[in-house]
């Protein structure tokens, strides 16, 4: 097992599939930022199916167990069943997950799930149609979205709600969609505004604390805290008294969790990023396309890690406003 500088293990490797995606939302992929002339990655930018493979199989050899793909939409890259499919064989890698907005669920579930994929997480900011269609920047109906939730929860996926709140623009949703996903037992986890990037215009102001998210809750539900499953469970868990339904926070902005970060992550053309907040990528795609010695790729990347001393969030919490001001990558070119 490989440790970085701050003593954190490299367990869990994030691989961004696209950077495209079907929808613009505001927070992420701003329509007026990634309009019909943004330069999108072109198919030979992309890492390839079996450069995707090697790569997984060589983080998987320094400690990687549990693998998600992401994007952009992951579901729009062809294919990408197979892909899971495939990276499942790979020894020690004992959990996939596939993290989507939902839309195209309906027509793919059975394909992922028949590939091996069990657990997805479904992003979904609202259930009134006003606020998700200006949200989503395509004017798609949350009842698109709720009807992929439905068909991958018949296919028998394990599945978690992902809703990112923003100050005044959906935070009128929080109490409707806790009661929804309460009653269908299905995990929703709430997740604080993020700072990625450079095009969504982030400020505090805009940010819904973990506190003031559990004060509302607190008022219409009883909740009681879950002890945390694993090191470095990011998200900070709750079960209604009432029912099994859990939920859960990912407060990266108001209780940082750097210290226990052992993510890494590959964006769609292969650059290796130590931190979501990183300005800067380690290119591995050059690396796997130019040399075919999984020896010398694995000493990188394990140097890479060794090296690694990120700590953004942790750094934001403190105020340490220098390093907040650098060029970062976008979420969607990442993958959150
Ligand atoms: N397209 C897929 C989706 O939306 O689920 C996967 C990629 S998306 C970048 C992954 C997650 O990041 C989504 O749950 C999304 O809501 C979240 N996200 C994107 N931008 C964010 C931001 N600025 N702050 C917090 N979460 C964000
Ligand atoms: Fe697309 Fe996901 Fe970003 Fe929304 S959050 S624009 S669905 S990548
Ligand atoms: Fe990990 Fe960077 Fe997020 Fe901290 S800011 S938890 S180091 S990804």
């Amino acid at each position: 097992m490989i440790k970085d500088k701050l003593q954190r293990p490299l367990h869990d490797l994030r691989i961004s599939v696209t950077d495209k995606c079907n929808f613009r939302c505001q927070y992420c992929m701003p329509a007026e930022i990634f309009g019909p002339d943004f330069k999108f990655l072109n198919k030979n930018e992309i890492l390839s199916f079996e450069e995707i493979e090697r790569v997984a199989g060589i983080f998987s050899e320094l400690g990687v167990k549990k693998l998600r793909i992401t994007g952009g939409e992951p579901l729009m890259r062809k294919d990408v069943a197979k892909l899971i499919g495939r990276l499942l064989q790979i020894k020690g890698i004992e959990d996939i997950g596939l993290t989507t907005n939902g839309v195209l669920l309906v027509k793919y579930a059975q394909d992922l799930y028949n590939a091996g994929l069990r657990r997805l997480n479904i992003s979904l900011d609202a259930l009134n149609n006003d606020i998700f269609q200006k949200m989503n920047g395509r004017g798609v109906k949350s009842e698109i979205v709720l009807k992929g939730i439905e068909a991958a929860l018949k296919t028998g996926f394990s599945i978690k709600v992902n809703m990112v709140v923003q100050k005044g623009v959906n935070d009128t949703e929080i109490i409707p969609m806790a009661e929804h996903f309460r009653k269908m037992g299905v995990t929703l986890r709430f997740i604080e505004f993020m700072d990625v990037g450079n095009s969504n215009g982030w400020n505090w102001d805009q940010v819904v604390s973990k506190k003031d998210i559990f004060e509302m809750l607190s008022k219409h539900f009883t909740l009681e805290p879950v002890d945390p499953d694993y090191f470095g469970e990011v998200a900070k868990r709750y079960k209604y008294k009432d029912s099994e339904a859990e939920i859960g926070f990912i407060t990266s902005v108001s209780e940082s969790f750097c210290s226990t970060c052992t993510r890494a992550r590959i964006s769609a053309d292969g650059k290796f990023y130590t931190c979501l907040f990183a300005g800067k990528g380690h290119d591995l795609r050059s690396l796997l396309r130019n040399c075919d010695d999984d020896k010398q790729v694995h000493t990188q990347i394990a140097d890479i890690w060794q090296n690694r001393k990120d700590r953004y969030s942790d750094e934001r919490v403190e105020g340490a406003t220098t390093s907040l001001n650098k060029n970062k990558i976008e979420m969607s070119y990442i993958g959150g």
